[in-house]
């Protein structure tokens, strides 16, 4: 699979994590649109929130219980935003599931 995702999660291309676990991971959007902003992302390939099933609970769960963790590591656990695109049309580019945590 050509997806840039899954290779940023195997470690074939760079990127600048800021949190890592078994489920997940965070690191720098390269293209930032706001001074803190970090993708975090399943390990598990997912093409888009569209594709997320009942199968998927436990991990949405766990993603959103952990956003508040990474938002205080990056010192934004005050003001912060969580946004997923989901389609093309709706602006997403990479099509694997993704939310963008990003300070105001
Ligand atoms: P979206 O448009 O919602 O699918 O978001 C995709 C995001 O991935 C964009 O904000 C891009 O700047 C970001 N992005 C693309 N390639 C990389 C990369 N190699 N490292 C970090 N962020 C990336
Ligand atoms: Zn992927």
């Amino acid at each position: 699979m050509n997806c840039i995702f899954c290779k940023i999660i195997e470690g074939s291309i760079p990127s600048a994590m800021v949190y890592q676990d078994d489920k997940l991971v965070a690191f720098n959007d390269i293209n930032p649109a706001a001074p803190v902003h970090v993708l975090i992302v399943p390990r598990e390939h997912i093409a888009s929130a569209a594709a997320v099933t009942d199968a998927h609970a436990g991990l949405m769960g766990h993603i959103w219980a952990t956003i508040p963790k990474i938002a205080a590591k990056l010192g934004i656990q005050d003001n912060f935003r969580v946004i997923t695109n989901s389609g093309g049309e709706a602006g997403q580019t990479v099509f694997h599931l993704h939310f963008h945590l990003q300070s105001p």
